[in-house]
């Protein structure tokens, strides 16, 4: 019921109306009887400045936040966490006290969803198979909890320098040995995926028009000692985890990320935990019906 109390959390992006956000949210707070209530918001670049006043005005719990927003929130906030400076982008804004504190709960949430399935990476190699947006938070946040080794591949485009350094940066801040290689250098690509105990694809392929295809030249590289994650959630099992789980290695797709990343906002909002097991049939069922 919504009263002269309720609390107001939201989504600040553009386009904002295709977020699971507001569902997930929406029934963690009736079901922890939390007098709150999350809603979209199309915030574009130049409304985000006025957008960031507002939690403040309106004494929001919090926001999170998507494409455009993620970096260039940074200058407005007070404080951030280590792994947002690192990321260099932030998802989730907590306000407290007039002051608006970033976190981003990406990585963290690709994490959980990893030690949920019992992956034990600390101290171990993982290979990540892209290096955009979701991939730099994975590897900042593998690389803070103590992961020791981490192989990235990227196309050797244009953009193969800028993150090769930071990355670099990040490895030197971390102590984790970070290195990016050309994608197209299968045989290293294979050479690392045997001595990793973890497979990730942080890539676009193995969805929409690449629905068909697979990240990986050979599945070869499939063992069952491997634990093989792909980010990608609709569909649920991509040509890629299908390929690994019929070659024995053990398969976790993207939809705990996205469960996790909205259960650390919510907790840090809250300080509640957010019931999970109950969400994660709902999430399945409003992706299938965006389709
Ligand atoms: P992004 O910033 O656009 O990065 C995409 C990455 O994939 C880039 O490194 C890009 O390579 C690489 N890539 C794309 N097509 C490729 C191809 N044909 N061959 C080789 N590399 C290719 O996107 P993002 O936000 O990181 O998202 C990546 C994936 O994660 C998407 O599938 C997205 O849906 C999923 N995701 C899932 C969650 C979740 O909660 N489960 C959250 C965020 C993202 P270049 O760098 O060479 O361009």
């Amino acid at each position: 019921m919504i009263s002269g109390t309720t609390q107001l959390a939201g989504f600040f992006a553009s386009p904002a109306n295709h977020s699971l956000s507001p569902l997930m949210h929406n029934y963690a707070f009736r079901a922890c009887g939390i007098d709150a209530v999350y809603l979209a918001f199309d915030i574009d670049e130049n409304r985000l400045p006025a957008a960031l006043e507002g939690i403040k005005t309106m004494n929001m719990l919090g926001v999170n936040l998507s494409m455009p927003n993620k970096s260039i929130v940074l200058p407005y906030l007070d404080e951030m966490s280590q792994a947002t400076k690192l990321i260099g982008a932030c998802n989730t804004i907590v306000h407290k006290n007039g002051r608006l504190i970033g976190h981003n709960t990406d990585g963290i949430g690709f994490m959980r969803s990893i030690y949920e399935e019992n992956v034990h990476v600390i101290g171990q190699k993982m290979t990540i198979l892209g290096a955009g947006g979701a991939a730099k938070a994975i590897i900042v946040q593998a690389a803070l909890d103590g992961i020791a080794e981490i192989a990235v591949y990227k196309r050797k485009n244009h953009t193969f320098d800028k993150i090769k350094h930071e990355l670099a940066v990040i490895s030197e801040q971390t102590g984790c040995s970070i290195c990016v290689h050309d994608y197209a250098q299968t045989q290293q690509l294979t050479r690392d995926v045997e001595e990793s105990i973890l497979l990730v694809n942080a890539t676009n392929i193995g969805m929409g028009e690449n629905v068909e295809c697979s990240p990986v030249p050979t599945i070869d590289v499939f063992r069952k000692e491997l634990a093989v994650a792909d980010l990608i959630y609709h569909p649920t099992e991509t040509k890629f985890l299908k390929d690994a789980r019929e070659n024995g290695a053990k398969t976790i797709n993207g939809l705990g990320m996205l469960l996790y990343q909205g259960a650390t906002a919510f907790s840090l909002w809250t300080n509640e935990e957010m019931p999970i097991e109950e969400i994660r049939p709902l999430l399945i069922k409003g992706e299938n019906k965006k389709l």
